[in-house]
């Protein structure tokens, strides 16, 4: 359950990561076809600017025209000079129009047959971060060749990215928030398990060792029975066997919990007739019910009792709801236990005249460890394992286990298995 919903939680972000991917792609490329305008448009008006003479559409026109007569240096000097003149007055346009970025230029005839001119670093063309516009008028006129201004734009999806901010920071951001609290929630889950592992063990250990001194014990005690002459003797070892017997039923149901837990895929299960697999049990039951003063009713009346079981720990469910009937039945220890089909089922229901369950713990009564808190908590010894213990049982047989019940008029817990076909 846990490592599904991990799974499930890094499958989600798996797929907010892809959404927000996508987002950030479509960001970008509004934010490209914006930076295209701006682009254009600076490059149109600085076109423009050039079209009529003036200090620098002059020194452009003597480079293309290769003339360096009004300037009285070489070509190749006017050149240089042009290339850092042109790239400060570039640079100031653009800026003007609120485009800061690093950038190339070249000054070439159509279709780039000719470069009259070309800064450092501009290198072929690329669809992406490539923009010419052609240099009409004054300059034009200097040759017959439709000089082109060509410019190319370094770093232009950093340049854009920056651009969107506002966008891609809060996304990186919450997106290494999440990822770092699912990578925590992941070790946490995992430190938990280790621990729940040692806190198993430990408990599964401490009764197994348990289990030894109570045998002994208990075969003591019975040794002890025949050396024993007074009956004020015989009492006290009376009230050692009873205390002996209630921890073994401690320790033995903590043992078969910690059992079925580790063994859940190893249940022997096979067809049997429950009425039959559970005689024993209501059988033992009914004598044990008639030496505490109460009564006990059993009513086999499932016509159809084939079930695909585990019959011991099937039986070892029934023992425990037989003994939760008797434990929690202060007054009155009336008790029925009553067979029937109903749906393709095989059911079996306990019914005791005891205290009952509030509304409130009835969706507890069922979790490991968990007691009512209400009345005479302290004189019901348990540890709140035996309906926790039932339901797994049910669960891995097919089946489930269901309470009715009303606070002081007692209880009927209900076994539902499916019948074999
Ligand atoms: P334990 O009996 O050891 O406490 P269980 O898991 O068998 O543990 O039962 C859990 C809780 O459910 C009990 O503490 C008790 O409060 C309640 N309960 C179980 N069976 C009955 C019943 N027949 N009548 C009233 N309360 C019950």
């Amino acid at each position: 359950m846990r490592k599904a919903i991990v799974y499930l939680l890094a499958f989600s972000l798996l797929g907010l990561g892809v959404i927000q991917y996508r987002f950030l792609v479509i960001g970008l490329k509004v934010a490209k076809a914006r930076f295209d305008q701006e682009a254009w448009a600076a490059l149109q008006s600085i076109s423009q600017e050039l079209s009529v003479e003036n200090e620098m559409s002059v020194l452009l026109r003597s480079v293309v025209a290769a003339d360096p007569k009004h300037f009285t240096v070489s070509l190749d000097t006017l050149r240089q000079a042009s290339e850092g003149f042109f790239r400060d007055y570039l640079k100031d346009r653009l800026l003007s129009k609120g485009l800061d970025f690093d950038f190339a230029f070249a000054i070439t005839g159509e279709g780039g047959s000719r470069v009259y001119l070309q800064s450092g670093g501009f290198s072929g063309q690329d669809s992406l971060s490539h923009y010419q516009m052609p240099l009409k008028g004054f300059i034009a006129e200097a040759c017959a060749c439709r000089p082109q201004l060509q410019m190319k734009v370094h770093g232009l999806v950093p340049y854009l990215f920056l651009q969107m901010n506002y966008l891609t920071i809060p996304y990186i951001a919450f997106f290494l928030l999440v990822g770092a609290c699912f990578a925590w929630l992941v070790r946490f889950q995992g430190h938990q398990r280790s621990l729940d592992e040692i806190k198993n063990d430990f408990i599964n250990n401490l009764t197994h060792e348990l289990k030894t001194p109570v045998f002994t014990i208990g075969l003591t005690a019975n040794m002890l029975q025949e050396l024993l002459q007074s009956d004020r003797e015989r009492r006290y070892l009376d009230v050692i066997r009873k205390e002996n017997e209630s921890l073994k039923t401690h320790i033995n149901k903590v043992l078969e919990l910690a059992s079925l837990e580790k063994s859940r895929d190893i249940l022997e299960k096979r067809p049997v007739d429950i009425h039959l697999a559970l005689a024993p049990i209501i059988e033992h039951f009914s004598s044990q019910a008639g030496l505490l003063g109460g009564s006990f009713q059993y009513a086999p009346e499932a016509e159809r009792s084939r079930v695909y079981a585990d019959p011991a720990h099937l039986g070892n469910a029934l023992q425990n709801l037989l003994d939760n009937a008797l434990k929690y039945s202060p007054g009155i220890k009336k008790i029925e236990v009553r067979t029937f089909n109903k749906n393709g089922n095989f059911c079996l229901s306990v019914r005791d005249y005891g205290m009952g369950v509030s509304p409130k713990a009835r969706k507890k009564i069922f979790k490991k460890f968990y007691r009512a808190p209400y009345g005479n908590l302290h004189e019901v010894k348990g540890f709140g394992l035996g309906l926790s213990y039932v339901r797994q049982v049910l669960r891995l047989h097919g089946g489930r286990v269901e309470v009715e019940s009303e606070m002081g008029k007692g209880s009927t817990f209900t076994l539902i298995l499916p019948l074999v076909a």
